[in-house]
C-alpha cells in the first residue's frame, strides 16, 4: 500500500527504531509511547485492521503473538506484565489503518481495562 505509513516504516521509507524483525513481522518503538515500554508489532502484509483477517491471512496471528513474547522477554517486562492492545476501527481510536498491537508495559497498569 503506498500510502500506508506503516508500510513506509517496514519499508524503511519512514525511519523507525527496531526492535525486533523476521520475514513476515516487524516491531519497533511507537513514536508516542504512552507507557515506559510502548512497541507497534506490524505484520509486514498489509493488512487493514484486524476485521480483514481472513481464514487465509490468519497465520499471522500465530507470529504477531510469538514476536510479543520475544519482545517482553527482550525488554525484561515477560513478568512484570504487560498489555497487548489493538485498536480495530473508529470507536476504537484506529488511526492507523495497518493491522497492529501495541505492547506496552514497564509500569502497573492497574486493573481496570479502560
Ligand atoms: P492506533 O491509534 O491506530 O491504534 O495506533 C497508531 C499508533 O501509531 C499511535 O500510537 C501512534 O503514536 C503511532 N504512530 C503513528 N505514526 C507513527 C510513526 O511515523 N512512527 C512511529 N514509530 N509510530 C507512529
Ligand atoms: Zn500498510
Amino acid at each position: 500500500m503506498s500510502d500506508c505509513i506503516f508500510c513506509k516504516i517496514i519499508n524503511r521509507e519512514i525511519p523507525s527504531k527496531s526492535v525486533y524483525e523476521t520475514e513476515k513481522v516487524y516491531a519497533f518503538h511507537d513514536i508516542n509511547p504512552e507507557a515506559p515500554f510502548h512497541v507497534l508489532i506490524v505484520p509486514k502484509e498489509h493488512i487493514g485492521s484486524h476485521n480483514e483477517l481472513t481464514p487465509d491471512n490468519v497465520g499471522i496471528m500465530k507470529d504477531i503473538h510469538l514476536a510479543a513474547n520475544e519482545i517482553a522477554r527482550q525488554l525484561g517486562i515477560a513478568e512484570s506484565g504487560y498489555r497487548l492492545i489493538n485498536n480495530c476501527g473508529a470507536d476504537a481510536g484506529q488511526t492507523v489503518f495497518h493491522l497492529h498491537y501495541h505492547l506496552v508495559g514497564g509500569k502497573s497498569m492497574g486493573t481496570k481495562i479502560l
